[in-house]
C-alpha cells in the first residue's frame, strides 16, 4: 500500500529491509539492536554513526549539542521554558497550528510566553509577515512550530529574534530532515523522529552549547539537556532500537545525496498534487494560502463534502490508505514525507482525477 499517514509514518522500503536482515543477528554480534546493552560497544558504534550522520545530514555546526531522547516534542513543549528561561522571563510564540498553541500552552506553566501572533482567525492557514511580528524587547526566545502537520502551514524561512539575547526555537517533528536548514539560525531545534527519520519514541534536540546547564531548580532530570548532555543521551536507558532505525535513516538520506537531493524529490511530489487541487476548478480545495503551503502534509476537502468519505474508502480500496484528515479540521491529508515515492504521489493524483470524473 501506499501509506498517507502523518505519524508514525511511512519509511523507506529499503531500511526496512535492511532492518528485517539484521534483525537476529545485528552484523555478527549473535545480538538483535533489541537485546544489547545501551552500554556496550556495538550499541555505542551505533548511536555515534546515528549522531555523526546527522551532523552530516544537516551540517551541525561543533558548538551543537545533538540529543537523542525519549517523551516526543509534546516532551520539549516543557523542556524548552525549563531549560531556556526562568519563570518570571518573557518568551514569544508565534503560533500558526494546533502543535504551536499546545506548546504556548505548555509553556505557561513554567514561565510567562505571549502569543505575539496567532492564524487562528484565519484557521490557520497562513504565516505572518516577519517584519510585521511584535516581538517583545526581553523576550528570552522566539518559538515557532517550522511545519504545522494538521493544517499543512510551513515556514519557507525564518523569523530573526530581535533581542540579540534571545535565540530562535523551532519545533521541526514534521519537516526535519526534509530539506537543509540553517541550524546556526537557531538556538534549539526539536523533532519527533516518526514523520521523517524513523520509528516513534526518540525525539531529537539540536541545541547550542551555551544554552546547556540553565534549567530552572524544579526541571526533572529526564528534562535537563545539561544531564543528557553530559552523558551523551545515554543517562538512561535510551530507545536503542529507535535510534538504530533512525540511523539506518540517515544513512538512506546521505546516500541520496543529501538534504538537497531529498529536497528536489519533495518539492517535485507537492507540486503535482498542489497542480492537481488547483486544477480542479473547485472540486478538490486547499485552503492554505499558497506561498505557506507544506511540502510534508497536504491537507484538502471536497466541494461537496458528503463525497469525503466515499474518496477515503475507494481510496482505500485502491491501496491508498490513512487519507483521513485529522479528526480536529475533517476533510482529507496527504502526509507526503521523505519516504513517499513519487510514484504513490502520482497515483493518488490520478485517482483523484478519475474520482472527479466519475462524481465531478
Ligand atoms: N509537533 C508537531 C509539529 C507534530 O506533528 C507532533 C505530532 O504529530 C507533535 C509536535 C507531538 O509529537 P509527539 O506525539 O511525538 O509528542
Amino acid at each position: 500500500v501506499f501509506n498517507f499517514a502523518a505519524g508514525p509514518a511511512t519509511l523507506p522500503e529499503n531500511v526496512l529491509l535492511k532492518a528485517q536482515s539484521e534483525l537476529y543477528d545485528w552484523r555478527g554480534s549473535g545480538m538483535s539492536v533489541m537485546e544489547m546493552s545501551h552500554r556496550g560497544k556495538e550499541f555505542l558504534s551505533i548511536i555515534q554513526k546515528a549522531e555523526s550522520d546527522l551532523r552530516e545530514l544537516l551540517n551541525i555546526p561543533s558548538d551543537y549539542d545533538v540529543l537523542f531522547l525519549q517523551g516526543g516534542a509534546t516532551t520539549q513543549f516543557a523542556a524548552i521554558p525549563l531549560n531556556i528561561c526562568q519563570p518570571d522571563d518573557v518568551v514569544d510564540y508565534v503560533v500558526t497550528g494546533s502543535w504551536g498553541d499546545k506548546a504556548y500552552k505548555e509553556a505557561a506553566k513554567f514561565c510567562k510566553p505571549k502569543v505575539i501572533w496567532t492564524g487562528k482567525p484565519d484557521k490557520y492557514t497562513n504565516i505572518p509577515g516577519f517584519d510585521s511580528l511584535e516581538q517583545s524587547p526581553d523576550a528570552k526566545y522566539l518559538h515557532i512550530c517550522a511545519n504545522e502537520t494538521i493544517h499543512g502551514v510551513e515556514f519557507k524561512d525564518y523569523p530573526t529574534p530581535k533581542s540579540s539575547n534571545a535565540i530562535l526555537v523551532a519545533d521541526m517533528s514534521s519537516n526535519f530532515c526534509s530539506k537543509p536548514v540553517d541550524v546556526s539560525k537557531f538556538g534549539v531545534i526539536y523533532a519527533g523522529a516518526q514523520k521523517n527519520v524513523g520509528p516513534s519514541g526518540v525525539t531529537i534536540v539540536i541545541i547550542r552549547k551555551d544554552l546547556i546547564g540553565n534549567a530552572q531548580p524544579i526541571t526533572p532530570v529526564m528534562l535537563d539537556y545539561k544531564i543528557h548532555s553530559e552523558n551523551k543521551s545515554l543517562y538512561n536507558t535510551p530507545p536503542c532500537y529507535g535510534i538504530y532505525m533512525c540511523g539506518l535513516v540517515f544513512e538512506d538520506l546521505l546516500a541520496q545525496g543529501g538534504l538537497g537531493e531529498v529536497e528536489k524529490k519533495n518539492k517535485k511530489k507537492a507540486q503535482i498534487l498542489y497542480d492537481t487541487i488547483d486544477g480542479s476548478n473547485g472540486f478538490y480545495r486547499c485552503p492554505v494560502e499558497k506561498s505557506v503551503r507544506s511540502l510534508m502534509n497536504v491537507p484538502f476537502t471536497l466541494e461537496k463534502s458528503e463525497l469525503e468519505a466515499e474518496f477515503i474508502k475507494e481510496a482505500a480500496k485502491e491501496k491508498m490508505v490513512q487519507l483521513k484528515g485529522h479528526r480536529s479540521v475533517g476533510g482529507m491529508r496527504a502526509s507526503i514525507y521523505n519516504a513517499m515515492p513519487y510514484d504513490g504521489v502520482e497515483k493518488l493524483v490520478a485517482f483523484m482525477k478519475d474520482f472527479q470524473a466519475r462524481h465531478g
